[in-house]
């Protein structure tokens, strides 16, 4: 007898006929005898709807508040799922995050796991019930309804699978795998059979919303295999796990683009030690994370200043902006510059590691397509640009096309 995660997406649990779906290809499983553990996500767009009706209410609405209001998405999703699977003779009971265990810390809408304590799961299980817990949210140590971030149900199986030392865990969705790039924007995208924790990774931090990256991290730490799969077809997924010997004769396992960035630039910044340190404290103490960074020496200003450029995820600007803007005497500069229509590409694969002369391809590729590159970052298995978001697409199919369609070698 195995123990099972299962998890399905928004999109796999968006409509009453889909639940029925689901909870078929649960009761398939059911029927050898194993026990399954199934997370499950707000219907399709619920959570979306929920955001915005919050922001109608009221511009910045209490952060518990906004938990209170999130956790109901994954709440009606584990009823309505167990309800499916007693209309096909099984036995299932619907459990939230706080009555599975899920403990977490106390930092609302983006809450950590902090320990699991799944007594009640292993009490249903042992009386052959299904379990079926909902995503994406917990329960703080002074018992508040916290949630993990979007995205946060692909981090609860994964979680759910290490505590419960599972023997399979699968994030069901609705494409049949990790693909080269999201086949929704690069056609000509192909599925991957496996990927290393550390490739995936890059991937989700990048842009590819197929896995929270968050959820990743997790696993990797843990050691948790899994597969990310249809639940529409029967097909074979793609399998997270450990990097192996073979993978590194891959140079570029994948692109990703993501265009949910903002870059700020702060023009004729005193270049003096400590003001960097200043600005970016005060970002970071607002919790607010910043990702590539620029700066620029200009040689003609006297005294010498600098002009200095970073990204922040998109929906965070609004608050950078208030907040560089209060701080304006203490960091120096003299105007500030905020640009949303900015792409993020990326080309990610742990043969980069092997192989040189990556990165210019990828700039040779750009320049034949007339896109200007506004920032660079580069790690051991990634390289990033910033591009114009209009042209982000185009490019990034041509970056695709250049190094996962055609097979002229990188030496
Ligand atoms: P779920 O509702 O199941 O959590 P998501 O919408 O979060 O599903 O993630 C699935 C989507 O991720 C796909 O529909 C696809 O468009 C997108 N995606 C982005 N990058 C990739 C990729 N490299 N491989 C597969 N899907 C990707
Ligand atoms: N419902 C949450 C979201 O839309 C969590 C999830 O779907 O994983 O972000
Ligand atoms: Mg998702």
């Amino acid at each position: 007898m195995s123990l099972i995660v299962q998890k399905f997406g928004g999109s796999s649990v968006g409509s009453a006929e889909l639940i029925k779906n689901v909870a078929r290809r649960i009761a398939e499983y059911r029927k050898n005898g194993d026990q399954i553990v199934v997370v499950v996500s707000a219907m399709k767009g619920v959570t979306d709807n929920l955001i915005k009706l919050a922001r109608d209410v009221v511009g910045t609405p209490a952060e518990r508040e906004m938990d209170m209001l999130l956790s109901t998405g994954e709440q009606t999703t584990i009823a309505l799922t167990a309800m499916a699977l007693h209309a096909l003779g099984w036995e299932a009971v619907s459990l939230t995050g706080s009555q599975a265990g899920i403990f977490t810390d106390g930092v609302h809408t983006k809450a950590k796991i902090r320990d699991i304590s799944p007594k009640k799961i292993h009490h249903y299980l042992d009386q052959d019930k299904v379990v079926i817990v909902a995503g994406f949210q917990g329960q703080s140590e002074d018992g508040q309804i916290t949630t993990l971030g979007r995205g946060g149900s692909d981090l609860t199986a994964i979680a759910l699978a290490a505590a419960l030392n599972a023997d399979l865990c699968q994030i069901y969705t609705d494409v049949d795998g990790v693909y080269t790039a999201d086949p929704r924007i690069v056609p000509n995208a192909t599925k991957l059979s496996e990927i290393s924790y550390d490739e995936m990774l890059e991937l989700a931090s990048l842009g590819a919303k197929v896995m929270q990256s968050r959820s990743v991290e997790f696993a990797k730490k843990f050691n948790v295999v899994f597969e990310v799969r249809s639940s529409l077809t029967q097909t074979t997924g793609t399998l997270i796990k450990k990097e192996s010997s073979n993978m590194e004769n891959v140079v570029i396992r994948g692109v990703s683009l993501d265009k949910n960035q903002a870059k700020i630039t702060l023009v004729n910044v005193p270049d003096q030690p400590g003001v960097a340190a200043r600005i970016f404290q005060t970002l970071s103490d607002a919790a607010i994370n910043v990702d590539m960074i620029v700066q620029n020496i200009s040689h003609d200003s006297s005294p010498p200043a600098t002009d200095l450029s970073f990204t922040i995820d998109q929906p965070d600007l609004p608050k950078a902006l208030n907040l560089i803007e209060a701080h304006r005497e203490k960091m120096g500069f003299r105007d500030i510059i905020s640009n949303e229509e900015i792409g993020k590409l990326s080309i990610v694969g742990v043969g980069m590691r092997s192989h040189s002369g990556v990165a210019a391809r990828m700039f040779q590729i750009l320049a034949e397509q007339e896109i200007n590159i506004d920032m660079i970052s580069t790690s051991e298995i990634k390289i990033s640009v910033v591009i114009n978001l209009e042209k982000s697409e185009e490019a990034m199919k041509a970056v695709h096309r250049a190094f996962l369609e055609e097979s002229t070698p990188i030496s």
